[in-house]
């Protein structure tokens, strides 16, 4: 999708609110616009799918321009996501997500399996929520139906506006967790607006942090952002604690998971005893008959198990999936008197363990090549700057 100098001029104001902004997203791309309030992010996004008209440039989505398009066919191309997700109160779930559809004319067959599909696809148990009202759905539950009514028509881009803005801190973590998950089995082209530069980090492909009238201060990865802002507008956008942010930046998958002695709740409890006493640990890991971390054993639990494991132990409170961040890895780390969490794979079965001393090896070397990466930048911007110079003794 190309946004190419679009501007708008509101009546009787003397600025633009936007003033040509020119931007190239890839097919598939999730792109996050933030910025302070009033720089012209929802303006911009808004002209996107013209629920405000440009008052001068082009969009073109797949190449095709669609600056002039009737709006009801724009629909079928650009979903609409937006804060405290916009659903008609007096229409159910179903109704809801059948808007567009409908109004597109699908076959009503089409709508009604389109509206159960879509329900599956957010979370929501078809059955139990398409009859309901918005009233009756909690604040992530009716984000989670803005989505689906948004993806219902199946448009190539989706634009969201502040989407999880009104809902409280853990339920957002979710939608966002949930909203990488959908788009890695989706692959739409996303416009995501918010003033939260660390949703912008955990969701991005890529950041375009924008200034007042949606001048664009800097439009890069996350990574290349955290690392090297382009300047001090930039920086005071990334804030302190960008080694803590770019454990955000960083999976599970990505690290060396430890291995950790386990036995089974099928073992011999001797074999458990002797497995104990030989390996250098002082613990190992309990697994269930499907291989899930169940419970920490100690030397100490099984002297006082008396031949039963039942009491023995201490149950596993939390686990990370290799999806996971470092920062989630860090927290359960943290929480947990051992000192370590147990990484699970797709059915649950344990994989491995990340420790303290796992996540310190991790955050070392990830500062160590940022500073890396910035001596280099330096040493560039220093050769161009010599290239200048001689450059201009050369002309005088
Ligand atoms: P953001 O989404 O970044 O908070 P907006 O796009 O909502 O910013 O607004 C950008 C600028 O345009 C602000 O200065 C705002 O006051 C102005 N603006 C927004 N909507 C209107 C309008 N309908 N009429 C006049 N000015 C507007």
């Amino acid at each position: 999708m190309q946004l190419e100098n679009l501007t708008k001029r509101y009546p009787n104001s003397a600025q633009p609110a936007v003033d040509s902004v020119s931007m190239d997203i890839a097919a598939g791309e999730m792109v996050i616009f933030v910025g302070p309030s009033g720089c012209g992010k929802s303006t911009t996004l808004k002209m996107i799918n013209r629920l405000i008209e440009p008052t001068s440039g082009r969009i073109r989505i797949d190449g095709e321009d669609v600056t002039d398009m009737d709006p009801v066919k724009l629909r079928r191309k650009i979903g609409y996501a937006i804060q405290s997700s916009g659903l008609f109160p007096h229409m159910t779930v179903a109704e809801n997500i059948a808007l567009v559809p409908r109004m597109v004319g699908w076959p009503k067959s089409r709508i009604k399996a389109r509206v159960e599909e879509m329900l599956d696809l957010v979370g929501l148990d078809p059955g139990e929520f398409r009859g309901r009202y918005p009233r009756q759905l909690s604040g992530g539950q009716q984000q989670r139906v803005g989505v689906a009514r948004a993806l219902a028509a199946d448009p190539p881009v989706l634009l969201m506006d502040e989407p999880f803005g009104a809902v409280d801190p853990i339920t957002r973590d979710h939608l966002q967790d949930e909203l990488i998950r959908l788009q890695q089995e989706l692959h739409k082209t996303i416009v995501f607006v918010t003033h939260d530069f660390d949703e912008a980090i955990k969701l991005g492909d890529r950041i375009a942090v924008l200034r007042e009238q949606s001048h664009i201060a800097q439009f890069d990865t996350p990574e290349a952002i955290l690392t090297n802002p382009a300047d001090d507008f930039v920086s005071g956008f990334v804030g302190a604690g960008a080694a803590l942010k770019r454990l955000n930046l960083t999976r599970v998958r990505d690290v060396e998971v430890a291995e950790f002695p386990t036995v089974t709740v099928d073992d011999p409890l001797q074999s458990i005893f002797d497995k104990l006493r030989s390996s250098s640990a002082n613990e190992i890991l309990l697994l269930d008959q499907r291989r899930r971390p169940y419970k920490w054993l100690r030397r100490g639990d099984l002297m006082r198990a008396r031949g039963s494991l039942a009491r023995a132990g201490t149950l596993v409170q939390d686990t990370v999936t290799r999806e996971a961040t470092l920062r989630d890895a860090l927290e359960a780390v943290l929480t947990d008197s051992g000192g370590r969490v147990a990484v699970t794979g797709r059915r649950g079965e344990f994989i491995g363990v990340v420790d303290m001393e796992t996540l310190m090896n991790s955050v070392h070397e990830m500062l160590e090549a940022d500073r890396l990466a910035a001596v280099e930048a330096a040493h560039d911007l220093d050769d161009s700057r010599t290239h200048r110079t001689h450059a201009a003794q050369e002309g005088a």
